[in-house]
């Protein structure tokens, strides 16, 4: 099935898989370059879990559904197009690019931006769901300024588990490190833990208990428990999106995709931006990400423009 708009067959410039921060901001200075620019999105945002998101500056505590409503409105005046749904293949094609939505309408592009993002495993804490976003967080430069002074625990194990434990003492000082069972921390680490007076808990978890998206008591197994207000965790996260594994993109340790300094890849033709593609995964780096593939899509088809007669 051929995607159609307004009837006719359509080769687009770019397709951007992925309508967050990364996609969308590509999409503006695409648009503003005058090119012809599709987003398919299904509409699962990596922060939707979030009632406000922090440190974009201009936008602080702002709730994420707004950003979003925003950028949208701010696509329309240079004709970017919209498909609500899910892209489950893509590959190369002669000149470019094949993109199969979960329905089979299969569209083509010059171009191929993949804004996926990734996904956070949320710890198999039993009640953890209701506090997530909330007073469950996994990062600290996003919400560990709300939990300031506040008692904290860290949820994780072995070097992260502490490391994240350690970081947390920049927000608040009493901080308790929850490892969910028993874990090696390296000597280096539990030296610091020590001095930074973070008492370390290895009983496994029941429960977590609380109010209204707030915290209130960690439970443990063994029918003790801990009062605290916010929990931090590590615990790991996966690409949303199997679409750059499926290209043959190479990741790095960290299972984000290596791209080089405007966002490309090893594939001709195909950028990866936001957090599927870099370490520091907030929403202005996504945004800025976003805008420097932007940058570079558009250098790439101008020279291809420039090499052809007309
Ligand atoms: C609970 C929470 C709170 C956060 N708070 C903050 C904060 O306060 N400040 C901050 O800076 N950062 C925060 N972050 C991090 C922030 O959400 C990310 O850094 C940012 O969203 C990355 O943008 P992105 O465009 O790369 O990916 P995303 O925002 O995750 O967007 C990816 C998009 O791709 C779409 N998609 C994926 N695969 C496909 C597919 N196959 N087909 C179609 N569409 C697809 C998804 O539907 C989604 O809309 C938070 C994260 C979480 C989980």
């Amino acid at each position: 099935m051929d995607y159609r708009h307004e009837g006719k067959r359509v080769q687009y410039d770019v397709i951007i898989v992925g309508g967050g921060p990364a996609g969308m901001s590509a999409a503006l200075i695409l648009g503003r370059c005058r090119r012809r620019v599709l987003i398919c999105d299904h509409g699962r945002p990596r922060n939707r879990f979030a009632r406000e998101m922090h440190g974009y500056l201009s936008r602080d505590c702002v709730p994420p559904a707004e950003f979003r409503a925003v950028a949208c409105e701010q696509l329309k005046p240079y004709g970017v197009e919209w498909c609500d749904g899910e892209v489950k293949r893509t590959c190369t094609t002669d000149g470019g690019f094949l993109v199969t939505l979960a329905n089979g309408t299969e569209i083509t592009c010059r171009k191929l931006l993949l804004a996926t993002g990734v996904e956070d495993e949320l710890p198999r804490v039993k009640g953890i769901q209701a506090l997530y976003g909330t007073s469950v967080h996994h990062c600290p430069y996003c919400d560990g300024w709300e939990h300031r002074d506040e008692r904290i625990a860290v949820y994780g194990r072995g070097k992260n588990g502490a490391g994240l434990a350690l970081s947390l003492t920049t927000w608040s000082a009493d901080v308790v490190l929850c490892t969910d069972g028993m874990t090696r921390i390296p000597e280096l680490e539990a030296q610091r833990l020590r001095r930074k007076n973070i008492d370390v808990r290895m009983e496994p978890i029941a429960r977590l208990e609380g109010r209204e998206g707030k915290l209130e008591t960690i439970v443990f197994r063994d029918g003790t428990s801990i009062v605290r207000d916010a929990m931090f965790f590590s615990s790991g996260q996966h690409q949303q999106s199997p679409l750059a594994k499926m290209m043959g993109c190479i990741f790095n340790r960290k299972g984000t995709v290596r791209t080089n300094r405007l966002e490309g890849t090893e594939i001709p033709g195909l950028y990866v931006a936001g957090d599927a593609s870099r370490d520091v995964q907030m929403v202005i780096v996504a945004a800025a990400e976003g805008a420097k593939a932007g940058f570079a899509i558009n250098r790439s088809l101008q020279e291809e423009e420039f090499l052809t007669v007309a």
